[in-house]
Parts: C-alpha cells; sequence; structure tokens
C-alpha cells in the first residue's frame, strides 16, 4: 500500500528569491575579494616603498657619519698643527667640511619630514653635533693649542667622548631607520596575510555556493523544466500515454505538470470524439447504402452497440398504426419494453431530447422499468421534419467507477447520443422515401395491388424458380364485363369506386406468395406459385363469384352489380414467358366474353363450371353418396368391409 501524499517543494518564486539572495551574497564576496586583493597589492607597495625609502637614509647617515669623522680628523689635525700656514690650510678646510656637514644635515632633517621617532633622534644627533663643535672650538683655541699638556688633555681625553656620543648618535639613527623599516615590513607581511587568508577564504565560500547553486538550478528548476517539456512534445506528437512528472508537487511546477494532465485528457477526450465523429460518418455511410428497414435497423444495432458498451439501447419506430411505437432494433441486451405509447415519453411529449439524472426537477418516462439506472436519455428521431421513433439509451452502471464519473461518460454518451440520431434520422428519412418512391413505382395507386412492373419483375424470378424446382405456376387474368358503360352509366368515380372494392377481393383473397397485380384500366392479373391449373382455376371461379355478390354503396345509393370475366393459364403448357402466358390467358379471357361473360374459361379448353353448379354437384353427389350408405346393411365383420369396399 502506497500513501499517495502530495511532494512538498518550494515554490518557483520562493527559488527565485533564493537565486537573487545567493547572487546577491556572491556579488557581495566577490566585493570582499576585489577590497582583499586591492589591500593586499597596497601593503605590498608599502613594502617595496619602505625598502626602497631606508636604503638612502642609511646611506645618508653613513655618509655624515664619514664627513664627521673627515670633519674630526681635519680638527685634530689643525689643532695639533703649530706651525701657522699648514694650521691655517686645515682650518680652511675644516671650515669647508663644517660646511659640507651642515648642508648634509640640513638636507637629512628635510628628508626625514614629520616622521617622529627620527626627528627625536635627530634632534638629539643636532645636539650632539652642537657639542661637538663646541668641543671643537675648544680644541682650536689658541690658548689651548700654547699649552701643549692642555691641548693633549682636549683632544685625547676631554674631545673623543664628544665625538663617541656623535657618532653613537648616528648609529642610534641608522638603527632606528632599520629598525622602523623591518617592522613596518613585518607588520605590512602580517596584515598581507590576514588578507590572503580572507582571500582564500572568500574564493572558497564562492566556489562551494556558486556549486551548490548550480545543483540546486539543475534538480529543482531545469531538470523538472525539461522533464515536464519532454511530455509535453511527446503528448504534442500523439504519444497520449505518456507519463507526465511532477503533476503531484504543490508548487508551479506541479501546477504546469496538472495543466498538461488536463489538456492530455482533454486531447483523449477530442481523440475519441473524432474517432465516434469517423465512426458516424462510416455509420452515416453505411446507413445510406442499406438496402431496407430490417437491414438498417440490424446495422444500427451493430454500430450504437460497439460505440457505446456501457450502455443498453433501442431504437423505437412508429408502427404504421401511428398509436404505438415498437422496437425495431436493440443493442447490449434486450429492451425490456418492447412497445410503448407516445404518450409514455417525456422526450414525445414535449418534442425534443430528454436527458433524465442531470436536472434539478425531472420526471422519469413510463416506459423506463423501475430497475434501470437514473442516467438514460430519450431522443426522437425526425424525417422529413415528423417524428417517426425514439432512440433510447440507458446507463449500466457498473460500480466500478465514482457517480461523478459515471455521470461525465453518461453525459458524453448523451451527446454521442445525440450526434448518432442526427444520422439516424437522416437514413432513415432517405430509406422511407426510397421505399415510398419504390412503392410508387411498384404499386398501383387507386387500388393498392402491386403494378404490370412489379408483375414483370416478380413473374422472371418465379418463373426461374419453377423451372428449377419443377413447381406448378398458373396465371390467372380478368376484366370487368361493359365497364366502359358502367363508366358512362354511372360516372367516373363510381367506377373507381368498383376497381378499388375489386383490388379489395384480390387482396383479401391472394395473400402469401400469390402476386394480385391491377394491369391498367379494369384489368386485373393474377400470378400463383406452386399452384396447378385446376387449383387456379377454383380459386378464379371463386374470385368471380365474390365480385358478382358486391353490393357497393355510392353515395345515397347502391350501385348495380358489376361482373368480371376470367381466363387461366399455366406454367410450362401455355409458355415459358410472361408474355407467352399472358397471351394463352388473354385468350381463355376473350373466350369467355365471347361464351356470354361472367365466367371463368381454362387456356386448355375447358370451362370451369360456376360455383353454384358445382356446389350443387357435389351436394347431389354426397347426397347420393349418404343415401348409399344409409340403404347397405351394416358390415359385421372386418373382411365384408373389405368386400364392400372393393
Ligand atoms: P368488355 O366487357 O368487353 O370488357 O367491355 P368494356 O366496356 O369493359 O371494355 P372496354 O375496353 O371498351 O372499356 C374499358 C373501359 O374501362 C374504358 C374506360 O372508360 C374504363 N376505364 C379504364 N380505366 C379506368 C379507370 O381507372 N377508372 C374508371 N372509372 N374507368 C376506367
Ligand atoms: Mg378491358
Ligand atoms: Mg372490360
Amino acid at each position: 500500500m502506497s500513501l499517495n501524499l502530495p511532494q512538498i517543494s518550494l515554490s518557483v518564486s520562493i527559488k527565485n528569491s533564493l537565486l537573487t539572495s545567493v547572487f546577491l551574497l556572491l556579488a557581495i564576496l566577490g566585493g570582499v575579494s576585489v577590497m582583499a586583493t586591492m589591500r593586499l597589492s597596497a601593503l605590498q607597495d608599502a613594502v617595496e616603498s619602505i625598502d626602497r625609502d631606508r636604503l638612502p637614509k642609511i646611506r645618508a647617515l653613513g655618509d655624515l657619519n664619514a664627513d664627521i669623522a673627515h670633519t674630526h680628523l681635519v680638527a685634530i689635525r689643525a689643532a695639533l698643527s703649530s706651525v701657522a700656514e699648514p694650521r691655517a690650510a686645515a682650518e680652511q678646510e675644516l671650515r669647508r667640511r663644517t660646511t659640507e656637514v651642515d648642508a648634509r644635515i640640513a638636507h637629512f632633517k628635510e628628508t626625514i619630514g614629520a616622521d617622529a621617532p627620527m626627528r627625536m633622534a635627530f634632534d638629539q644627533f643636532v645636539n650632539k653635533w652642537d657639542l661637538y663643535q663646541k668641543q671643537q672650538a675648544v680644541m682650536l683655541e689658541p690658548d689651548v693649542g700654547a699649552n701643549r699638556d692642555r691641548l693633549e688633555h682636549v683632544v685625547n681625553i676631554e674631545t673623543p667622548p664628544i665625538f663617541q656620543a656623535l657618532v653613537d648618535a648616528i648609529g642610534h639613527g641608522i638603527r632606528l631607520a632599520d629598525h622602523r623599516a623591518d617592522s613596518a615590513i613585518d607588520s605590512a607581511t602580517l596584515d598581507a596575510q590576514v588578507f590572503r587568508l580572507v582571500l582564500w577564504s572568500v574564493n572558497g565560500v564562492s566556489i562551494l555556493i556558486g556549486l551548490a547553486t548550480l545543483l540546486f538550478v539543475i534538480h529543482d528548476v531545469s531538470t523538472p523544466i525539461f522533464r515536464i517539456t519532454r511530455s509535453m512534445e511527446a503528448i504534442a506528437e500523439g504519444e497520449l500515454q505518456t507519463e507526465i512528472p511532477y503533476a503531484d508537487h504543490t508548487n508551479e511546477l506541479g501546477m504546469m505538470a496538472r495543466a498538461l494532465a488536463v489538456f492530455r485528457t482533454s486531447l483523449v477526450e477530442n481523440e475519441r470524439l473524432n474517432a465516434a465523429t469517423r465512426t458516424l460518418s462510416e455509420l452515416s455511410e453505411w446507413l445510406q447504402s442499406a438496402k431496407s428497414e430490417p437491414e438498417l435497423y440490424q446495422m444500427i444495432s451493430t454500430v450504437l452497440g460497439g460505440l457505446m458498451p456501457e450502455c443498453t439501447g433501442a431504437l423505437y419506430i412508429y408502427a404504421d398504426s401511428r398509436d404505438v411505437l415498437e422496437v425495431a432494433s436493440e443493442w447490449n441486451g434486450a429492451a425490456l419494453t418492447r412497445s410503448l405509447h407516445p404518450d409514455d415519453c417525456w422526450s414525445l411529449r414535449r418534442g425534443h431530447v430528454y436527458i433524465h439524472g442531470t436536472n434539478e426537477v425531472e420526471f422519469r418516462c413510463d416506459h423506463v422499468h423501475d430497475g434501470v439506472d437514473e442516467n438514460y436519455c430519450c431522443i426522437p428521431i425526425l424525417a422529413h421534419g415528423e417524428i417517426v421513433g425514439l432512440l433510447h439509451v440507458e446507463y449500466n452502471f457498473t460500480g466500478a467507477e465514482t457517480a461523478a464519473e459515471a455521470k461525465a461518460r453518461f453525459a458524453d454518451r448523451a451527446r454521442l447520443g445525440l450526434a448518432c440520431a442526427e444520422h439516424l434520422s437522416i437514413a432513415i428519412a432517405n430509406m422511407k422515401l426510397r421505399e415510398g418512391l419504390r412503392d410508387q413505382s411498384l404499386r398501383d395507386a387507386l387500388t393498392g395491388l402491386n403494378n404490370r412492373r412489379y408483375l414483370i419483375e416478380t413473374a422472371r424470378r418465379e418463373l426461374l424458380r419453377a423451372s428449377r424446382s419443377g413447381a406448378p405456376l398458373s396465371v390467372v387474368t380478368l376484366d370487368i364485363d361493359h365497364f366502359k358503360s358502367f363508366n358512362d352509366n354511372h360516372g367516373h368515380e363510381a367506377g373507381d369506386a368498383v376497381l378499388r372494392h375489386v383490388g379489395d377481393i384480390l387482396k383479401a383473397m391472394f395473400t402469401g406468395c400469390d402476386v394480385p397485380c391491377r394491369l391498367g384500366g379494369e384489368e386485373f392479373v393474377v400470378m400463383l406459385p406452386n399452384c396447378t391449373i385446376e387449383e387456379a382455376a377454383l380459386r378464379a371461379e371463386e374470385l368471380r363469384a365474390r365480385v358478382e355478390a358486391l353490393n357497393i354503396s355510392y353515395g345515397e345509393s347502391m350501385l348495380p352489380r358489376v361482373t368480371i370475366s376470367v381466363g387461366v393459364a399455366a406454367y410450362p403448357e401455355a409458355g415459358i414467358d410472361l408474355p407467352e402466358i399472358l397471351r394463352v390467358a388473354d385468350g381463355a379471357l376473350y373466350r369467355a366474353k365471347h361464351k356470354g361473360r361472367n365466367r371463368v374459361e381454362l387456356a386448355s379448353g375447358g370451362m370451369v363450371p360456376p360455383i353454384d353448379e358445382m356446389t350443387n354437384r357435389a351436394v347431389a353427389a354426397l347426397d347420393a353418396i349418404v343415401a348409399q350408405v344409409d340403404t347397405r346393411p351394416i358390415a359385421p365383420t372386418d373382411a365384408g368391409k373389405d368386400q364392400q369396399i372393393a
């Protein structure tokens, strides 16, 4: 057993927001990455500039140190020189060098700018330099130079510490420059490492987020859209059984899949309707080619049975009396109601289709049995604007479907029934028209008897059958006596009434395979298959007697009696085709006319005695037999009986 829970999935708009957030995050991370990169390169530049800065300073301090050392040496030389001229030269050089040192100091001072620690160190150096210059001045004093001991003391004892302090101050400056550059480089290197770490982390996180986003987009967006699109294409190409994925999802993709499923259902329905329409047009073609009404109804039963397998149905057609409708065709089971009165059906009473089971207010038709499902429909069948029948369809509810499904399917079948009814109406109308025309072409309008054409067609068939089977076949021709003068005396309409009455007698007397016809005027023919000339003669005589006995009322009065003359001929003695046989029968008929009319003549030459005479003769013969039986003694034994018969 599986639980059919709907798949919970993020809606596409939430996915869009998520993706937007991810892209924003990636943009921020990218910004951080760019900033870190920029900061790194700035640190790189700073380190390089510190390195570039340190060397000139150290070199300048070294040069200053050397110059001061030279100045000190020149000052000692000048102080120790006792001869005036070299001393003056030394002093001049000392001044030059001192000026040079001052210039260097001034220049160096400009290079250090506002760098506080360096400036402090420099100020100390300048103080030391001032102290040293004062000591130099003491060393070069003439009084000191004149006193050798004092000079030695100043040069060797007093001056060296001061000079050493000056040199130390320069050394301190060099160390300071070196140390500051190193610590700046160290801190820049540390910063650079931190930023590099940040950069790597940001890049790593970005790559992870990018990959996760890619997976998410592939799994939750691209793949579903691709699969649904593929199903759509397959359905569009006509593969209506294609599975539609994601239909149980609650998000927009699920909605899309469900919309596709609805679309597919309507396609399937359309396909089914198209198939039904195709079948209907085929049905219509078949129905048009039906030869007779029974064949037409048989076709209807086969096709409608196949088109509506879940329904029992019947086609009712008005009986000739037009007071009841009778089953003409039925399918998927026998119709419970075999005939119905037009008042029993709401569709016939109201003159339009009645679909039961779909309305709030509805009444069951009387012709529908109680056990029948509530879903049924009655569709009147029209031919030339007149209701000729009723198409009745009952839905067989199986229980395998829900009531709503059954209703929907029944509504569909009712629609199909309506479409069928139109085709049936046309086919039945055509059939009725055809039969009517055929009737007109083969039937005599005045008497309702078959006409000459029908006689010719039927005679061809019956003579062929008789020639094959050797069965007898007789032909009776008859003509009303003195009909011209009857017309002249009583009018043409009275003559027509006589013709109709004679026709009625013929229809009543000659049934089954007998073929009574009106040849034209007041002449009639009856073809009698399987009938010998003797039997035909007896029936002709009975016909003559019945016509003679006719009492015809016309208007207020009674018409005088009419008589007929009759000729009888038989196949094959009279001939092998109809014209020959008719000619021989007509010969006998003329003989009858000639002999005084109102009689039956045989082609063979014999004359059939009048029926009364035959009856009298038969009665006399019977009387004679009875008289004989009465006068004889009763035979005592079986042997005696045999003797009597012999
Ligand atoms: P016979 O005894 O020799 O047959 O004499 P008849 O007067 O019957 O013979 P005839 O052939 O001279 O007359 C036939 C008449 O039948 C002529 C015509 O007026 C009449 N007739 C033919 N067709 C019809 C018809 O449809 N209705 C009526 N009322 N009369 C018809
Ligand atoms: Mg005639
Ligand atoms: Mg006649």
